[in-house]
C-alpha cells in the first residue's frame, strides 16, 4: 500500500570530463578522486574572487554579507538559492533573551545534551555570543514574533521551549523560523554590488595548493565548480573559502532534510586533507510522515505532547514498554523504541494517534500538520497518522577551530558541515541555527584581519580535464546505487547499531565506492554523480567512525557495547585521508 519515498533528483545532465584512473578501495583511500590533477580540455575561464563562499543557507549568506563590503564574493549554491535546510527550520533559534535565563542555563543544557564531548570553550563562545547574534539578524531586518507588550514598549519576544532547555529561550519566527532568516538574508546578499551568486553551480571539489603542486604551506586555492546549464567545470579561485554546504541527511533512506544535504562539503574537505569529526553522531528525528510523495515532512513532538500515541500498525500501544515516560520519553528513546518495533514487525511505519481527541480542537492546535496530512489523504482527527524516524541532523562535520578554520590553511567551514565542538554527541535542540551564524561570524572576523595578508593572486589551477569520458547511457547505476546506500545505511548505521550491521555495511559500501569510482571516472560527470560519490563517501566515514566507538553515547547506540565508557571513548574521533588519527 506504501511506496517507498521517491526522489525526483535523478535528471541526468551533460558535463564536462575526466581520464580513466586506477581505482583503490578501502578506507584509506575512499576518495574516488581528487581535485587538481593536472587536466587539459575543455578551456575554461578562471574566475577570481578574494571569498569564495559554497552554499547559501544561514552560514554562506551571513558570512558573504560581513565580507561584502571588503572584497569580491562568489557564492556558489548548487541548486536555487533557497534550497536549503535553512529554509525549513521550524522551531527556532536558542539564544539567552530573557531575565528568566542565563548564560550559565545554556551553557549547562547544552553540556549535558552533549554526553561528555562538547568542548565547553566553544560552547560558552557560541552561548555568550547568542544575544549580540540575534541583534545582527535583527538590524538586518528577520522578524522574531513578540508577546504582547505594554503599550509604547518594545514587546519581549515570545519564547518557545524544546526538549533539553530548562528554560524558554527559542525564539522564532511562527513556526517557519528558517524561511524567515533565508529571505531576509538571500535579499540581502542578492542586493549586495560585491556579491556574485551563482545558482545550479555545483562545487565537485576543493583546490588546494598542494593538490595543485603549487610551494609554500598547503593552502585553499578555491574550487571546481560544475555548472549544470552549460556542463562545464570551472575554476573557482579565490583567496579564501568557506564551506558552508550544510548536512548529510540524505545518506539515510528517510530524513527531514531537504534533497541538497547530500554531504557534499563535508566528502571534499575529506578528500582534500581535511580532518573530519565525530560521524557517527546523527540525530534521528522520531516522528516523520511516511508517504510516497511526502518525502520528508515532520509530525512535530507537540502532537505526542497533547497527548498522541504511537501503535503499531494493529493498534497496540507500544512505548510503555520503552520508557516510564511511554510517549513523552526523551526522542532518542522515542527513535530507537520506533525502530526497534520496526525491525521486530518487518512493517515501514508506526502509527502516530491523535483521533482521541476533539477534531475542532485538533484543526485549531496544529493547522500545519492537518492541512498537510490532509493534501496526502489522512485526516489526522480520524486517522493515525503513518510515521517513521528520519534523520534529522549531522552533529560530525569538518574539524574547526574558534575561528571556524580547518586545519586546511584558508579554508573555513561553518554551519552543519563543520564540527566545532559545541554539540558533541547530542545536539540541543535549535542549537544549530545560532551555531551557523556564530561560526560564519567568527569566520567573517578572522577573513577580514587575514586578507591584506594574503596575495593578490594564486597562480592558475590547472584547467578541468576533458578525457575520453563519455556521456552515459545507463543512469540507472546513479539512481541503484543512490538508493542501496541510504538503505543500507538505514538498515545497518541507523538508529540502533551492531558490530555485524556494520561490518555488513563497510563491505557493501566499499564495493558500491568502487563501482561508482568506475563510473566516475568513464562518464561525464554530472551534478547526480557529484553527488553520489559525495554520499558514499559520507556513508563509509560514517560508518568508519561509528565502528571505532565501541560504546554507546549520545546519538551513538550500538546493541555489542551498550554501555557508556568514559575510560576509553571520552574523545572525538577524527578521520583523515591516509587514516584515523585517534583521540584528541
Ligand atoms: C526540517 C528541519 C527543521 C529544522 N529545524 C531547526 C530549528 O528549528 N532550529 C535549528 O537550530 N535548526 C533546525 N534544523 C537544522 C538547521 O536548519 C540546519 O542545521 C541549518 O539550517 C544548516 O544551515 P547551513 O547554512 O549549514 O546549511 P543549509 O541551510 O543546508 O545550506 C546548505 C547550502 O549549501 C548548498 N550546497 C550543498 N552542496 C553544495 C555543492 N556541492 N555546491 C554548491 N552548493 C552546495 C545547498 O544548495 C545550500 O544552499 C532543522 C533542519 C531541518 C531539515
Amino acid at each position: 500500500m506504501w511506496g517507498l519515498p521517491v526522489d525526483s533528483k535523478l535528471v541526468p545532465s551533460p558535463v564536462s570530463e575526466r581520464p580513466r584512473r586506477d581505482v583503490r578501495p578501502g578506507f584509506r583511500d575512499l576518495t574516488l578522486g581528487e581535485a587538481g590533477r593536472p587536466r587539459g580540455g575543455i578551456v575554461s575561464d578562471r574566475r577570481d574572487f578574494d571569498f569564495l563562499v559554497i552554499g547559501s543557507g544561514i552560514a554562506g549568506l551571513f558570512f558573504a554579507l560581513r565580507v561584502a563590503d571588503h572584497g569580491k564574493v562568489g557564492l556558489v549554491t548548487k541548486k536555487r538559492a533557497a534550497d536549503s535546510a535553512t529554509n525549513w527550520a521550524q522551531g527556532g533559534i536558542a539564544a539567552v533573551s530573557s531575565n528568566e535565563d542565563s548564560v550559565e542555563d545554556h551553557v549547562r543544557d547544552t553540556l549535558v545534551a552533549g554526553a561528555g564531548l562538547c568542548r565547553e570553550p566553544v560552547v560558552r563562545f557560541v552561548v555568550e555570543r547568542g544575544p549580540r547574534t540575534i541583534e545582527s539578524l535583527l538590524k538586518l531586518g528577520v522578524e522574531f514574533d513578540r508577546a504582547a507588550g505594554p503599550d509604547g514598549q518594545r514587546a519581549p519576544f515570545d519564547l518557545g521551549r524544546e526538549g533539553g532547555h530548562t528554560r524558554r529561550r527559542i525564539l522564532h519566527h511562527r513556526d517557519a523560523t528558517g524561511r524567515e532568516i533565508e529571505r531576509v538574508l538571500l535579499s540581502r546578499a542578492a542586493a549586495h554590488p560585491n556579491v556574485t551568486l551563482f545558482e545550479n553551480h555545483c562545487a565537485v571539489d576543493l583546490l588546494t595548493s598542494r593538490k595543485v603542486g603549487l610551494a609554500g604551506e598547503n593552502r585553499a586555492l578555491g574550487a571546481y565548480v560544475l555548472d549544470a546549464a552549460t556542463g562545464q567545470v570551472e575554476r573557482f579561485q579565490a583567496r579564501m573559502t568557506l564551506l558552508a554546504t550544510g548536512g548529510a541527511g540524505k545518506v539515510y533512506l528517510y530524513t527531514t532534510n531537504p534533497d541538497i544535504a547530500s554531504g557534499d562539503g563535508m566528502a571534499m574537505a575529506y578528500r582534500a586533507g581535511a580532518t573530519l569529526a565525530n560521524m557517527e553522531f546523527m540525530q534521528f528525528h522520531p516522528t516523520c510522515l511516511y508517504h510516497p510523495q511526502a518525502k520528508s515532512f515532520l509530525i512535530s513532538e507537540a502532537v505526542r505532547g497533547e497527548g498522541g500515541v504511537l501503535r503499531t500498525r494493529s493498534g497496540e500501544a507500544f512505548m510503555a514498554q520503552y520508557h516510564e515516560m511511554a510517549d513523552l520519553a526523551p526522542r532518542d528513546v522515542v527513535a530507537r523504541a520506533i525502530d526497534g518495533e520496526l525491525k521486530r514487525s518487518g512493517d515501514e511505519w508506526v502509527a502516530l494517534d491523535i483521533t482521541h481527541r476533539n477534531p475542532e480542537w485538533v484543526r485549531q492546535r496544529f493547522p500545519t500538520i492537518y492541512e498537510r496530512c490532509l493534501a496526502f489523504g489522512i485526516d489526522v482527527t480520524r486517522q493515525p497518522i503513518p510515521v517513521v524516524p528520519a534523520a534529522h541532523y549531522c552533529c560530525g562535520g569538518v574539524r574547526t577551530d574558534l575561528h571556524a578554520e580547518s586545519d586546511i590553511p584558508n579554508l573555513f567551514a561553518a554551519g552543519e558541515v563543520a564540527n566545532t565542538g559545541l554539540h558533541g554527541a547530542n545536539r540541543l535542540a535549535s542549537n544549530s541555527l545560532l551555531e551557523g551564524v556564530v561560526f560564519a561570524d567568527a569566520a567573517a572576523d578572522e577573513c577580514l584581519a587575514r586578507l591584506p595578508h594574503l596575495r593578490e593572486r594564486e597562480p592558475d589551477a590547472p584547467l578541468w580535464q576533458s578525457g575520453l569520458a563519455t556521456q552515459s547511457d545507463e543512469v540507472v547505476v546513479i539512481t541503484q546505487n543512490w538508493d542501496e546506500i541510504r538503505r543500507l545505511m538505514w538498515n545497518y548505521v541507523g538508529i540502533v547499531r551492531t558490530d555485524k550491521r556494520l561490518a555488513r555495511a563497510r563491505r557493501r559500501i566499499a564495493l558500491l565506492q568502487e563501482e561508482i569510482a568506475e563510473y566516475y571516472w568513464n562518464f561525464r560527470v554530472t551534478p547526480d554523480l557529484v553527488e553520489l560519490r559525495n554520499l558514499a563517501t559520507v556513508a563509509a566515514l560514517v560508518v568508519e567512525a561509528a565502528a571505532s566507538r565501541k560504546e554507546s553515547r549520545g546519538l551513538h547506540y550500538t546493541l555489542d557495547h551498550p554501555e557508556r565508557d568514559d575510560a576509553r571513548f571520552l574523545h572525538d574521533t577524527l578521520l583523515r585521508r591516509g587514516g584515523t588519527d585517534g583521540p584528541a
